[in-house]
């Protein structure tokens, strides 16, 4: 039986980056992983593989598209060699995965390979090649979550699929029928539909990225029609059958009309819920709210003091940042310190092309809890640097307090503004007012000038540039 500081379950962006806070803060810390890889769904089969297929097929759509307004021509047909755009996601994954080997080992953290399951709330036992039992003086649970689906549809894997499939095809769909106009779909979406596929999204909201501000669901959508995918919005998932070849689904529309779209494959992309199955909460006795989350306090403890739980097994945005700052944040507590998460500040972002990123309030949560509120925006098309590059589409919109100026909510779409909104962060994590952003120099020319303009104009309704 070994013995530790700390036990760490799941070595997701949560669970590693937790390990290796403990480490540097003198635990002797162990991390478990029931597969063979590290990283979690972030680095094997979310946020890398996806931005990796972005990436591959965004340059695929430009060489087809974009490069000959640029005066570059291409001699021949442009064609796609899928198998090698697989290979080299895969690669990109498994460089990603051995970095957080060798970050374990920099840590001199011990890694063990199995699934972890409590036998009572000092003891985990490790079911790997071999059993191993450890017992810790404080555990966090960093488990995840899997792909969720609606209760009469069969997630088969060959037609009807979740992420994890659609994110080593074989084939491009010649028809991709995706329940669910969230991040998963959008994003997904917009690479097959570059390499080729007809592209439907079926969505029971009547707008796509739903929790984030009403103007970028907007513009997403008329850019991404532009592209050529499909949206039925309003659309309940009645019923989704399949056969070897085809998939079809059905759908009643706002007027309770019956839709039926039929495809070669369905993604279902409708949320994802926390992994706990296997982990003997019971023999621990950790409390699981009606959710299937695990419950936790301000500082992620669950019911059982020296029990903690991050990430996506837990309330909250299923982000790969918040995780990680979720065990950083543990690490601490454990050791003694105060840290402190302002969940208000914890940026989204949409890795489609214009991308789409969001920070704090959204004018409909605004108007929901009354507060006074001014607004500036900015479009992208009216920046030099747009115009250079051609990516004219989006904007930046700028939310402050009608009183005291402080910056309430960012939300952009447009080229690279998934690295825009960390000033947005910065300055509020300062609670700085959309003047003090309006009077810092930007750099020009550059995308981040639309959020100077968008700050001027939010001020004093004083952009300079429209
Ligand atoms: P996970 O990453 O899910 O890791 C949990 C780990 O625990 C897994 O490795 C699992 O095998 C292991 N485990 C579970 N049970 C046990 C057990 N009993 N014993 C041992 N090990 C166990 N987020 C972003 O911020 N940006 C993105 O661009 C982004 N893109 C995404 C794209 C896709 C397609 C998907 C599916 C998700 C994406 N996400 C993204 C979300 C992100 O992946 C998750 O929020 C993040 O991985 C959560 O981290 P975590 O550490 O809580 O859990
Ligand atoms: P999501 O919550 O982003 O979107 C799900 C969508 O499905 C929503 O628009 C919802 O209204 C819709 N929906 C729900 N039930 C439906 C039904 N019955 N019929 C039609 N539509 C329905 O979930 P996701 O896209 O599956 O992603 C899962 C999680 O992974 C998210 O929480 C997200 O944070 C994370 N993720 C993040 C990124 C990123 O940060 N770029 C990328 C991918 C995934």
């Amino acid at each position: 039986m070994s013995n530790y500081d700390v036990v760490v379950i799941g070595s997701g962006p949560g669970g590693y980056v937790s390990a290796i806070r403990c480490a540097q803060l003198g635990m002797k810390t162990a991390l478990v992983e029931k597969y063979d890889t590290l990283g979690g769904t972030c680095l094997n089969v979310g946020c890398i593989p996806s931005k990796a297929l972005l990436d591959s097929s965004h340059h695929y759509e430009d060489t087809q598209k974009h490069l000959e307004e640029h005066g570059i021509e291409v001699q021949g047909p442009v064609t796609l060699n899928l198998a090698k755009m697989m290979e080299r996601k895969s690669g990109v994954v498994s460089q990603t995965t051995k970095g957080i080997d060798f970050l374990m080992d920099k840590n001199k953290i011990d890694v063990l390979h199995g699934i972890g399951a409590f036998d009572d709330k000092n003891t985990l036992t490790v079911h790997g090649k071999e059993k191993q039992t450890l017992t810790a003086k404080h555990f966090i649970i960093a488990t995840g979550s899997k792909p969720a689906s609606l209760p009469f549809i069969n997630i088969d894997k060959k037609r009807v699929i979740t992420s994890t499939e659609a994110l080593s095809m074989t084939e491009v769909p010649m028809h991709l029928v995706i329940i669910g106009g969230g991040v998963i779909g959008l994003e997904l979406g917009q690479v097959y539909r570059r390499l080729g596929a007809e592209v439907s999204v079926v969505e029971y909201m009547d707008r796509i990225i739903p929790t984030m501000d009403g103007a970028q669901s907007k513009e997403l959508t008329k850019v991404l029609k532009k592209q050529g995918v499909k949206f039925f919005l309003s659309h309940q998932v009645q019923g989704v059958s399949s056969d070897k070849n085809e998939v079809t689904v059905t759908a009643l529309d706002k007027k309770g009309q019956e839709v039926q779209l039929t495809g070669d494959y369905c993604l279902v992309s409708v949320g994802r819920k926390p992994y706990i199955e296997g982990l003997g909460l019971d023999k621990a006795g950790v409390a699981v709210n009606e959710r299937g989350q695990i419950q936790v306090n301000d500082h992620l403890q669950t019911n059982i003091a020296h029990i903690y739980a991050i990430g996506d097994v837990v309330r909250g945005a299923m982000l790969a940042h918040k995780a990680e700052e979720e065990g950083v944040m543990v690490a601490e507590l454990i050791a003694g310190q105060k840290p402190h998460i302002n969940y208000n500040l914890i940026p989204g972002v949409v890795y489609t092309w214009p991308e789409v990123a969001s920070v704090g309030q959204t004018e409909e949560q605004l108007q929901a809890s009354g507060v006074a509120y001014k607004t500036g925006q900015f479009p992208m098309r009216a920046l030099g640097r747009s115009r250079a590059s051609g990516d004219v589409d989006g904007f930046v919109k700028i939310l402050s307090d009608a009183k005291t100026d402080e910056l309430l909510g960012v939300h952009m779409v447009g080229a690279r503004v998934a690295d825009l909104i960390a000033e947005a962060v910065t300055a509020m994590e300062f609670r700085a007012s959309a003047e003090d952003l309006a009077r810092m120099s930007h750099a020009h020319p550059t995308y981040a000038e639309a959020v100077k303009e968008a700050a001027l104009a939010a001020t004093e309704n004083r952009p300079l540039h429209i």
